[in-house]
């Protein structure tokens, strides 16, 4: 199997509420064409304690208030995905936080062609290994996703 050479990781992804209504077809085109095994996926507006755990590092910012409302006011597309270095690839695939500098910098990523602005950014994606651990864990409860 390959898989004993090509270690799996799994991260945790979403379609942020307004590019869930808008652009979900388009955007599950790009995560298979990048060749993410989508090992769950369910639709579901998170809860306050979810959207706190996922962004807990900005937790005091003058925007947080902003994104966790934002994140429980409408159904988000909320995926594990499965691939070798998988963090990473979906952090690429995103592309920069800022659409603008996403359009300047990474023309072919998600943020570069469907976000609206900064805090409406498309989608959301782990920021490293034991987050995704985490958030998965939030999401999906504790699952065995080897
Ligand atoms: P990323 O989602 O790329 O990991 P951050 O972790 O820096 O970005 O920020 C988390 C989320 O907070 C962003 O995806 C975006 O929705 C929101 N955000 C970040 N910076 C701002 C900002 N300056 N104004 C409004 N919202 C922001
Ligand atoms: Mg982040």
């Amino acid at each position: 199997e390959l898989q004993f050479f090509f270690p799996q990781e799994h991260t945790l992804a979403l379609i942020k509420p307004a590019a869930a209504k808008k652009h979900k077809d388009d955007i599950m085109q790009k995560v298979k064409e990048a060749g993410f095994t989508i090992s769950k996926i369910k639709e579901e507006a998170l809860t306050r304690e979810m959207a706190t755990q996922f962004y807990r590092d900005h937790k005091g910012k003058p925007f947080f208030e902003h994104l966790v409302t934002y994140m429980t006011e409408g159904p988000s597309v909320v995926m594990i995905l499965t691939k070798e270095n998988a963090v990473e690839e979906w952090r690429q695939l995103m592309g920069p936080t800022d659409p603008e500098v996403a359009k300047a910098t990474s023309p072919e990523s998600i943020r570069a062609q469907f976000a609206q602005d900064i805090l409406s950014n498309a989608v959301h994606g782990s920021s490293n290994r034991e987050h995704a651990l985490k958030s998965i864990e939030c999401v999906f409860g504790e699952i065995d996703t080897d």
